[in-house]
């Protein structure tokens, strides 16, 4: 059996299934949604799907056997074209030598599939190169645009793509990803597809980055500055490190854990914890802390990780934000 390519996506795919088997595909499509949920992956499944010499016109699946489903495998299908920024931006004499090649009938079938990958970083005269292109397009051609950020397109481009969305994916199927490619147990699959937020590419990063290990320091830390341990107290802003990536990764942990307190004291029930192999923390945190107290936690982390995002001085933002998560009212344990 083949592995499953594509995780989650169901009515995504079901919709690209449908235009396909009535031979409805447009001739832009925009594949939109957060960061790492499989937009690109989706795009090139459809190329291969469309350049398949096999397949079955009712399915979104290529045959994976023919000639053209190995070039698009091996990445050398020459009716299958990448564009990508360079740098900052996708430039503009990449637009304009793709839409030299676009004047030519496609070299072996008779579509030519296009993937422009983060299409929002284009500048002004690229964007406005590529409008023509999308206002006049040239037969055989579909353009498949992919953004994380679809309102940094101009209103002009996005109105002549069909606009597909991608929501974050949920956790069990993240971690049925983490079981299948990452053989990890049960448990840890959980635990990373949780505090991934829906992408898939940030919780594989996370199984790289040994991710356990990096959350337990964090909320073995977290604990300590609440029993207000002194010399911890001292070394939990410091221990933050210099780099804003990873100041931005702890508050994420300490936020889902008071989040998972949060969510645990309401409804009782482990299911939706992000953390709930640590349920030591999060009974401690709900012993100490009301509701009230969670949600304004909650909040000052928050305010941090937006004060970070937005370049504030950094050992001043997580003093001070230690400062009011050691000294609201706690209750005594
Ligand atoms: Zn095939």
């Amino acid at each position: 059996m083949p592995r499953r390519s594509i995780y989650g996506h169901e009515k995504q795919l079901a919709l690209l299934t449908g235009a396909l088997e009535k031979n409805r595909i447009p001739h832009a499509y925009l594949f939109s949604g957060m960061t790492g949920v499989g937009k690109k992956t989706v795009a090139i499944a459809l190329a291969k799907r469309i350049h398949c010499n096999n397949a079955n016109v009712a399915s979104f699946d290529a045959c994976n056997r023919c000639p053209s489903c190995l070039k698009t495998d091996h990445h050398n299908h020459p009716d299958l074209l990448f564009l990508e920024p360079e740098g900052q931006f996708i430039r503009i004499k990449a637009i304009r030598d793709l839409q030299a090649q676009m004047q030519y009938q496609p070299l072996e079938g008779k579509n030519r599939i296009i993937i422009i990958d983060d299409a929002d970083r284009m500048n002004i005269t690229s964007a406005n190169a590529l409008l023509k292109t999308l206002e006049e397009p040239a037969p055989g051609n579909l353009l498949i645009l992919v953004s994380g950020n679809p309102a940094g397109l101009p209103k002009t481009i996005l109105s002549r793509c069909q606009q597909v969305r991608f929501s974050p994916l949920n956790r069990d199927t993240i971690a049925s990803y983490l079981r299948d490619h990452h053989a990890l147990e049960e448990e840890d699959a959980a635990m990373i597809a949780g505090a991934s937020g829906g992408s898939l590419a940030r919780a594989i990063e996370m199984v790289s980055g040994n991710y356990r290990a990096f959350r337990d320091k964090t909320l073995d830390d977290l604990m300590a500055m609440h029993d207000r341990d002194i010399l911890k107290l001292l070394g939990f802003s410091a221990e933050f490190g210099k780099d804003r990536e990873d100041i931005t990764r702890k508050l994420a942990v300490i936020q889902s854990c008071y989040r998972d307190a949060l969510v645990f004291r309401e409804t009782r029930s482990e299911d939706s914890l992000i953390n709930r192999d640590r349920m030591d923390v999060i009974s401690s945190l709900i012993r100490r802390f009301d509701g009230t107290e969670l949600l304004e936690h909650l909040r000052t982390v928050g305010q941090a990780l937006l004060a970070i995002d937005q370049n504030a001085n950094k050992a001043l933002t997580l003093e001070s934000m230690m400062f009011k998560l050691v000294h609201q009212r706690q209750q005594e344990a």
